[in-house]
């Protein structure tokens, strides 16, 4: 059976603290964020919903989800989307025409224009890294140890067991398109 690629991403462990989004502009030389850190919480960034002492703040990073059945690829006309067999969904730069039919296509809003070269700008899942049994640098540089990289078709692997022993959900199942990246809710809040 073939890989496939993917991650878990603790939200009870993670702080906000955009490590993961840095480290993913430093390793792909962008200067676009391939990954935003979302705030579940107030209306504004870092802000937390409710009354004092009663507040709830998550967060919530989301990126391209190399989803199983991406209709990205299904919308590009120019074949520049691929998915790979082992699940990451690439780019392939020079074909990429900047037309905007995969920012159309792509129910989670994680593919960028880059304006000034008119091509498009996705996570890789650090496909670079993978070919070289080394893990996504945005997984290596989490201070909160909240991402998890794996195969999520090998029943041994680490994020295929906190699959099996978490509760977990994806981003808009009913978009029907698999995604690769999975989420731990964070556990409900104790109160004094
Ligand atoms: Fe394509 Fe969007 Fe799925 Fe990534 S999340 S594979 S860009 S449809």
């Amino acid at each position: 059976m073939n890989k496939r690629l993917g991650m878990v991403i603790d939200q009870e462990r993670c702080i906000g603290c955009e490590a993961c989004s840095i480290a993913c502009r430093i390793e792909n030389n962008t200067t676009n964020f391939w990954i935003k850190v979302e705030t579940r919480g107030g209306t504004q960034k870092d802000t937390p919903k409710g009354k004092f002492p009663n507040l709830e703040m998550d967060f919530l990073p989301k990126l391209c989800n190399h989803c199983k059945n991406p209709p990205c690829v299904e919308s590009c006309p120019t074949e520049a989307l691929i998915k790979r067999e082992d699940g990451p969904v690439l780019l392939e730069k020079d074909l990429c025409t900047g037309c905007r039919a995969c920012i159309d296509a792509c129910p989670y809003d994680v593919i960028i224009l880059d304006e000034g070269n008119n091509i498009i700008e996705k996570c890789n899942l650090c496909a670079h890294r993978i070919d070289l049994e080394l893990e996504p640098f945005c997984v290596i540089c989490c201070e909160g140890q909240a991402l998890y990289f794996g195969d999520l078709n090998d029943p041994n692997d680490k994020i295929s067991k906190i699959l099996s022993e978490r509760q977990v959900f994806q981003l808009k199942p009913k978009e029907k398109t698999e995604p690769s990246i999975y989420y731990c809710p964070p556990r409900p809040k104790k109160r004094l």
